[in-house]
């Protein structure tokens, strides 16, 4: 599964490849990405509420290499922000700091989700901050750490189970009584930072929910994997962990059903929403996730 995904996105880093699926694939990509606006990306949390489903809206777009651009992100996410604010149910977005220029400066993308934050602590929106691939894991985890030191408490990080530094960073980040969402891990990553196998993964998975948990912090088990799904229902209720401190997300678009489902059993359960024009990376990783997909995308581009 990890060669694959290591095929795949070799694959879509391919100018040709990004190409051909930008100009055939944007219908392909609607399973995955709410559509190009805002509007469009609120409908689809609309509906998904009356499902029991909270919304977590993403405005895509990373790996921004000028100030420029990062500001205007950063307006994008703001705008959301406020928009989402108007609705009556929980609120929350995410952020990628390769959108607010950490490749540029650091200190411009604490300046700029610090404006974020502000505004959001306002609007009563809770905001995650994304975790990227690792040469960014550093940097992510410190301007986290620096929001944290300026008081904002409207935040929360993603740890990745895949990377074997992650016990450590979770360690780490202990005083801070982090909110975290604990995930698998999207990136192409080699075998010194990052276990490839599956069992490995799961068990480092479990391993990091239950340390969170038991410390007492917030976390989101961010998975479509039914062995960690059921895992995580069964040992929260055997540890008498309160369901207020944990909840479980879902993508928009995928298992779509088992999302309803976890919502109808009274878990807190919240989908991440993405829209906007940059969703070519995004897609990218969601085709490398299953090879079905890809040959769903081949079909849409061969049939034009
Ligand atoms: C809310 C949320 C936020 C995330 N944030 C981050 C982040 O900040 N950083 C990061 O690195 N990763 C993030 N991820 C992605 C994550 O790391 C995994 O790549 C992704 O969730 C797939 O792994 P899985 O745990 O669902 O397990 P898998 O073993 O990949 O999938 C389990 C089952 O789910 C279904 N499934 C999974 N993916 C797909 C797909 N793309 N299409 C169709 N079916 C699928 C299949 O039935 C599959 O058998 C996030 C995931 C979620 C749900």
């Amino acid at each position: 599964m990890n060669l694959w995904r290591t095929a795949v996105l070799a694959i879509a880093g391919q100018p040709l490849v990004e190409r051909l699926v930008k100009t055939y694939g944007l219908r392909l990509a609607r399973r995955f990405v709410a559509g190009d606006t805002l509007e469009e990306a609120l409908a689809v949390v609309d509906r998904l509420e009356a499902d029991g489903i909270h919304g977590i809206l993403d405005v895509l777009g990373e790996m921004v290499t000028d100030e420029a651009m990062a500001r205007a992100f950063a307006e994008e996410i703001k705008k959301t922000v406020s928009a989402f604010a108007e609705r009556p149910y929980p609120r929350y977005v995410s952020v990628k700091l390769t959108q607010l220029g950490l490749d540029t400066a650091t200190s411009l993308a604490e300046a700029l989700l610090a404006d974020i934050l502000a505004l959001a602590r306002e609007k009563d929106v809770f905001v995650r901050i994304d975790m990227e691939d690792s040469p960014r894991v550093d940097a992510t985890i410190g301007v986290y750490r620096a929001m944290r030191e300026r008081g904002f408490d409207n935040v929360g990080l993603v740890l990745q189970a895949y990377l074997k530094r992650t016990e450590a960073d979770l360690e780490a980040l202990r005083p801070y009584a982090p909110d975290l969402r604990i995930v698998k891990g999207a990136y192409r990553e080699p075998p010194e930072v990052a276990y490839q196998d599956q069992n490995t993964i799961r068990e480092r998975f479990k391993a990091l929910v239950r340390k969170n948990l038991e410390a007492g912090n917030k976390t989101a088990i961010a998975t479509h994997d039914d062995v960690l799904i059921d895992w995580a229902k069964r040992w929260t209720g055997e540890a008498g962990i309160p369901r207020e401190r944990f909840e479980f997300q879902f993508l928009y678009g995928v298992r779509s059903e088992l999302q309803r489902k976890t919502a109808r059993e009274g878990y807190t359960t919240r989908a991440y929403v993405p829209f906007g024009e940059s969703w070519y990376p995004y897609f990218s990783r969601r085709i490398a996730e299953r090879p079905e997909n890809a040959l769903f995308v081949l079909r849409g581009i061969v049939k034009k």
